[in-house]
């Protein structure tokens, strides 16, 4: 064998197809039952819906534009009716509430981003000197926490492990539209746009059920020819390989890399896996009888009062972390429901009957404006308990700008003594400039196979 690939995500699969029509020897070892990791399309309502990334995020720089647009894969989506919803029921003006919004875009805008500042430090502190946020100060807070939610900024419990100003520059947006959707039929078309090519399958080198375990490597000086790598499955079974291209996500590789790695990893890795946070995001898909909302699409964004979030007992807690609710392209019966952070990790844990019943509740808030349809059908996604994820996306976080990391430390591979790349990293985490999304993921995982192939040359 001449690489072994481990996860068989967006990144791995992208690594397999580039080094198979190279001609190289390549075999995925995917430790679930299915291919996709990040990317879960599932049948619900009237197609499919994604339990994790959904959009293709811009389109300039993009590979995954790049490779489904000409195909007619990707639709736009259609101009949004937005609904500010406080807790109470009571709806904010649209413009009062664009205006707040605007308000502290424009100041995380202007921050400075060469610091080691949080970008929540920097909302909070605008919310005392912006002429806007000054105005209505029981407001502001209520769309400071949303605007928190919304933007994933984390760090509520250590401010160290929030988003950083600096990861506002060092993540490059694609021009073009940001919220491109599947039509429909999921994001892991993407998988079968990477997997599509009759005349070289390549789902024969694949293997899922397969849990890596052990990842022995040496450094020492070798003939290069010969398998350098040793990779142990869960199940017993042993592979050998010239090289290995590790795909797991950072969640995965905090919890693991001292257990996975044979010798261990070196020291600037590991100081990057344990700097670099890993964001928590979670779905609820709600489908009803009928569309009920005014005009489709709609948006509404969740206001949470600190009054009423009391009125709810501790079961339900989890509903006062639900930021928001919008309709689903393609799905017309159908809203999703977001949580990020420690009000996902809540989430995961209720069954789903507790689910169905905490979607009831939620739904009273909007019932005491609208004629609400009966609720038909329920899911939600449990990225952080699963062990293979963990959860969403990698971000660069204060303590990374303070402790020193980055995806490029994280991309290096590890050589042995003739410079020849032995265990090489790839997955979303370790785009230098893409990180977060699928793109960055694809493009990592052709990066590293692109590495291997021009190292193979060198062997003869
Ligand atoms: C809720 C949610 C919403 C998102 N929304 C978007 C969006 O709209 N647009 C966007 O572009 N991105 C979005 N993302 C991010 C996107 O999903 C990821 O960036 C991308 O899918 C990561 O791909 P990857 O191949 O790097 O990692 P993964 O998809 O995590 O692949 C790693 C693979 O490794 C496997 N694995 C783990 N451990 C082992 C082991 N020990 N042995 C063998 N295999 C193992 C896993 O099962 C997995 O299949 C979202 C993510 C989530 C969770």
């Amino acid at each position: 064998m001449d690489v072994v690939v481990v996860g068989c995500g967006a990144s791995g699969i992208a690594a397999i197809r580039r080094l198979h029509d190279a001609g190289l020897k390549v075999l995925g070892l995917e430790a679930a039952d299915r291919i996709g990791g990040r990317i879960h399309s599932v049948d619900f309502g009237v197609g499919k819906v994604d339990l994790g990334a959904a959009w293709c995020h811009g389109e300039k720089g993009n590979v995954v534009y790049e490779l489904a647009n000409p195909l007619g894969l990707l639709g736009r989506p259609e101009r949004e009716n937005k609904f500010f919803v406080l807790s109470n029921g009571d709806l904010v003006p649209t413009d009062t509430g664009e205006e707040i919004l605007n308000a502290f875009n424009e100041e995380v805008g202007k921050a400075d981003k060469n610091t080691t500042r949080g970008i929540d430090e920097c909302v909070i502190n605008a919310t005392y000197t912006n002429p806007v946020l000054k105005k209505d100060h029981k407001l502001t807070k209520y769309f400071l926490e949303w605007y928190e939610r919304n933007n994933h900024l984390g760090g509520k419990k250590d401010p160290k492990t929030g988003k950083s100003l600096k990861g506002l520059i060092e993540f490059w947006n694609s021009e073009g539209d940001p919220m491109l959707n599947w039509k429909g039929k999921g994001f892991a078309t993407i998988l079968d746009v990477l997997l599509a090519n009759p005349s070289k399958a390549i789902n024969a080198n694949i293997l899922l059920n397969k849990e890596v375990e052990s990842i022995k490597w040496s450094s020492q000086k070798v003939d290069p020819k010969n398998p350098l790598v040793h990779v142990k499955c869960k199940d017993g079974s042993l592979y050998a390989a010239k090289s290995v291209i590790i795909t797991v996500s950072v969640g995965v590789l905090k919890e693991r890399h001292t257990t996975l790695f044979s010798p261990p990893l070196p020291s600037d890795k590991i100081n990057t896996i344990n700097n670099l946070q890993f964001c928590i995001l979670g779905k609820i898909y709600i489908e009803f009888e009928r569309p009920w909302w005014p005009e489709a699409p709609a948006n509404f964004t969740l206001l949470w009062r600190d009054e009423d979030k009391a009125k709810f007992t501790e079961e339900y807690q989890w509903i006062t972390e639900v930021f928001g609710m919008w309709s689903v392209h393609h799905q017309p019966n159908v809203l999703l429901a977001w949580t990020h952070g420690e009000g996902t990790e809540k989430m995961e844990k209720v069954s789903l009957e507790g689910i169905r019943a905490g979607v009831e509740k939620l739904l009273d808030i909007l019932r005491t404006k609208f004629d609400v349809a009966p609720v038909k059908n329920v899911i939600r996604s449990q990225w952080a308990s699963n062990p293979l994820a963990r959860g969403a996306y990698a971000y660069r976080s204060v303590a990374i700008e303070e402790n020193g990391g980055s995806a490029e430390i994280l991309s290096e591979p590890l050589y042995h003594g003739n410079d020849f790349p032995i265990v090489c990293f790839a997955g979303e985490a370790t785009s230098h400039h893409r990180h977060t999304a699928v793109h960055g993921a694809v493009e990592a995982g052709f990066r590293e196979a692109d590495r291997l192939i021009e190292s193979f040359k060198t062997l003869g």
